[in-house]
């Protein structure tokens, strides 16, 4: 056997890392040759690689340094925790942001945990009502390449899915930025001369026991609107004025599309696209419902998928499984957009039949405006997938 196939193709020893552990002294440990253990550096060695008269000094021989920890034994310090999370019981949620400029901590104490920030409940959907009830639990930046969004997460009466609004609202951005800097302590709100994308069920006030950290936790304004008219109702005072007709897009679910990037179909750069062209107009709301597959779930998409592969298109397919060719529903959409205060559309989309059902839930669409992805890297599967777009389902494409 050629022994030398089972080599190391690197050097056995680097000259150079050899010329900086010689070049550093015992205080300096950045590499292992000074730690506790190492044998020092053979001389002979350095000569042989360096080509250098290296002594065989004090420096190279010396002792390593000791190490002291300064951290109290661990006995010490959960005794330390314990009495101090007994001090912290009575400790109210709203002291999480508070430090106390006296609390000098000596070498053995630990950092107590922060306490657990309680959150009150949202209001319990109306039983007695029978419409499609929304309700949004937390709203949060996120930064994108194409700009900030604000996602939205919904609950709703209908299913016990997480639905999601993501807001695009550059103007709302600056506004509240403007805000923060501004000494707000007049209890008045800022926000009188623009209407905003804002979720009314989040900024309600949902109990007359929530503090100002429970609305800045679940992303609410920190304080309740106040209304001219002596009404505390946010959807009067935000919602009474018309939002001008936003770019909408209703976009379902697609994690072989949107989270590896399967070139089945064009979910992913459609969502993306949605969200420049949206923040490129500053302002636009990408509803975002779990209903992947066309509504039939990743289960029976797979399935679908190998139906797909045997001859079938992604109409037969469905109906081959016993499903519907497209089993999306969109009142929950709407009753999301009814929560921003959007009730008038630019409804981003190649399909006429969302157009159609969208119409029909009560939105107010006032343009279509064609989707057109950037374009991506064709395959079989994904021309396929257009061409049964347009043919079966009557996508106004052009391919
Ligand atoms: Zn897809």
């Amino acid at each position: 056997m050629n022994s030398d196939k089972w080599r190391r193709r690197e050097a056995p020893l680097d000259p150079l890392l050899l010329a900086a552990a010689v070049a550093s002294g015992p205080h300096v440990t950045r590499h292992h040759y000074h730690h506790v253990g190492h044998t020092g550096i053979d001389p002979e060695m350095i000569n042989l690689l360096l080509g250098e008269e290296v002594h065989d000094d004090e420096a190279i021989r010396a002792p390593p340094p000791r190490y002291v920890s300064r951290q109290a034994p661990r006995s010490q310090r959960l005794k330390d925790e314990l009495s101090s999370n007994d001090q912290t019981t009575t400790t109210t949620t709203s002291s999480i942001l508070v430090t106390s400029p006296t609390d000098e901590k000596s070498d053995n104490s630990v950092d107590p945990p922060p306490p657990v920030v309680k959150l009150v409940d949202p209001p319990a959907f109306d039983p007695v009502r029978q419409d499609i009830q929304v309700q949004c639990l937390s709203r949060a930046r996120i930064p994108t390449p194409h700009g900030p969004v604000f996602l939205h997460l919904y609950r709703n009466n209908r299913d016990d899915k997480e639905h999601l609004a993501i807001v695009v609202d550059a103007e709302e951005r600056q506004h509240r930025d403007a805000s923060d800097s501004e000494s707000s302590d007049d209890g008045e709100d800022h926000f009188d001369d623009l209407p905003h994308i804002i979720s009314r069920s989040l900024n309600n006030v949902w109990n007359s026991h929530e503090t100002k950290m429970d609305r800045l936790v679940r992303g609410a304004q920190s304080k309740p609107f106040k209304n001219k008219n002596k009404s505390s109702s946010l959807s009067l005072h935000n919602h009474q004025k018309i939002i001008p007709p936003s770019l909408v897009r209703i976009h379902s679910e697609c994690y072989t599309g949107e989270i590896i990037g399967s070139m089945r179909c064009d979910c992913g750069s459609q969502l993306s696209e949605a969200i420049r062209l949206m923040s490129l107009q500053g302002r636009g709301v990408v509803v975002y419902l779990r209903q992947e597959g066309r509504g039939i779930g990743l289960l029976s998409k797979l399935r679908a998928y190998n139906l797909q592969d045997m001859g079938h298109d992604t109409v037969t397919a469905n109906l081959a499984l016993g499903h519907g060719a497209d089993e999306r529903r969109y009142g929950i959409a709407t009753a999301i957009l009814d929560d921003l205060g959007i009730h008038q559309i630019r409804l981003l989309t190649n399909n006429p039949e969302k157009v159609i059902a969208m119409a029909t839930e009560g939105i107010n669409i006032v343009e279509r405006v064609p989707m057109i992805p950037p374009p991506q890297t064709r395959s079989e599967d994904l021309d396929k997938y257009l061409r049964t777009k347009i043919d079966k389902m009557g996508h106004m494409l052009s391919l």
